[in-house]
């Protein structure tokens, strides 16, 4: 068999609601190839979005082809077929090289109990002292402490062992990269069970390469991270440490990396995450996706005339359906209806003042989370537009291009790659 497909040591996830921005963000990553960094784009489209714009998988591949023709990239690029499970894996198996296993409704779910006391034999390593190179202390964990453990994860780690023989079986072993994501739910995950999840990965022979757990915090989609910084450079120091251990422990892929999703705007954690990576020699994947359809906004606003008059007709829409409109995103944003400015006030603003209001910049006094959040879910109302505003997008690519290239690069490329 030919070498097995490996996702780089960097990566960023890009996301491209309506197809016309690959080339712009292909563009970013050629920037930091200028300055000697290889970041791996990887185009990600979740089947929740495509369910919402209405479009087919097929296109993504089709938008990234375009850009690394257009741009002569030489490097890796992947397509990700993000959040995806065994419902809705199929129409993704021939166009994608990249997989995030989603199996966070998982944990949780019944399991018999053999299942545990196996599990719970087969790694007699994980009950007593944990010594793991790294940490500051050793663990120290109980049978009954695993077992609780192993109950609540081993059901997501056979979904995902699930999915990936039903990819496996159409794709052929070692032709795509693996990510498991248990990021959309409640509780973070801790070290010790980031180890349990991982050695049932490694029983259910799922060669991951990227992880996406829940971090502590919260990670909200376009906002900066809401929590604790000093605890999450913690826990994501632990975490480097418990990946590393795994992959010796286990056999996993050497390449294994932690994968941060609604990772785009999360400003305040960027220089730990920075520090983290080179302390540890670590790689990371970084995964944005709406910031670049936020960037399309801001670049139409921000153009004036009927590229601002849509941005405002978007948000006076969005305003009036509001819960529709945030209820799939529930546990990742957190607007406050009452700092929303009226549509009334939105529409007396300048180009400049929705700009302000809408870009993420948190020393501007004039920028509002609130509004940005909605903005971030209201993409489905201009899918409702439809050849409309596909239009207007390409009559203002040029500064919407700018906007987005720019974003990626001096806002994340830069920051969390290139500790600038
Ligand atoms: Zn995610």
């Amino acid at each position: 068999m030919s070498r097995p497909l490996e996702l780089g040591k960097y990566s960023i996830g890009v996301g491209d609601r309506f197809g016309q921005q690959a080339r712009a963000q292909l563009e970013a990553c050629r920037q930091a190839a200028g300055q000697g960094l290889e970041v791996t784009p990887v185009w990600n489209k979740s089947h929740r979005e495509h369910a919402i714009v209405g479009t087919e998988p097929s296109s993504v591949q089709a938008a990234a082809a375009a850009a690394v023709a257009a741009l002569h990239w030489r490097g890796r690029w992947h397509v990700d077929a993000d959040h995806i499970r065994l419902e809705t894996v199929e129409p993704f198996l021939a166009c994608c090289d990249f997989f995030t296993l989603d199996v966070a409704d998982a944990i949780g779910q019944p399991l018999p109990s053999e299942a545990v006391e196996e599990f719970v034999a087969r790694h007699p390593e994980l009950v007593g002292r944990l010594e793991i190179p790294g940490l500051p202390a050793v663990l120290r964990t109980s049978r009954a402490d695993i077992e609780a453990r192993a109950f609540k994860y081993l059901p997501a780690a056979r979904a995902a062992g699930a999915i990936y023989r039903r990819i496996k079986q159409a794709k052929g072993a070692g032709r795509f990269i693996t990510e498991v994501s248990m990021d959309e739910t409640d509780t973070p995950q801790t070290p010790v069970e980031l180890l349990v999840i991982l050695a049932a990965l490694a029983d259910q022979a799922v060669p991951v390469q990227t992880l996406a757990p829940r971090f502590t915090g919260r990670f909200n989609k376009g906002v900066d991270y809401v929590g604790d910084v000093a605890v999450f450079e913690r826990e994501f120091n632990a975490d480097l440490c418990v990946l590393r251990f795994a992959i010796r422990q286990y056999g996993l892929p050497a390449n294994l990396k932690l994968s941060v999703h609604s990772g785009s705007d999360k400003f305040s954690i960027y220089g730990p995450i920075h520090r983290a990576l080179r302390r540890h020699d670590a790689g990371l994947h970084l995964k944005t996706a709406g910031t670049t359809w936020l960037e399309e906004l801001i670049g139409l606003a921000a153009a004036g005339g009927d590229g601002l008059a849509l941005v405002k007709d978007l948000y006076a829409a969005a305003l009036a359906r509001l819960e529709e409109l945030c209820g799939p995103y529930a546990s990742v944003i957190d607007i406050d209806p009452r700092r929303l400015p009226s549509v009334a006030e939105v529409g007396r603003w300048t180009a400049e003042q929705l700009v302000l209001a809408a870009r993420h910049d948190p020393a501007c006094p004039s920028f509002n989370p609130h509004l940005r959040q909605l903005l971030h879910v209201a993409y489905k109302l201009a899918a409702g537009k439809g050849a409309a505003y596909l239009e207007l997008v390409r009559a203002h690519q040029g500064l919407i291009g700018r906007n987005v290239t720019a974003n990626l690069y001096e806002r994340h490329i830069k920051p969390v790659f290139l500790g600038q």
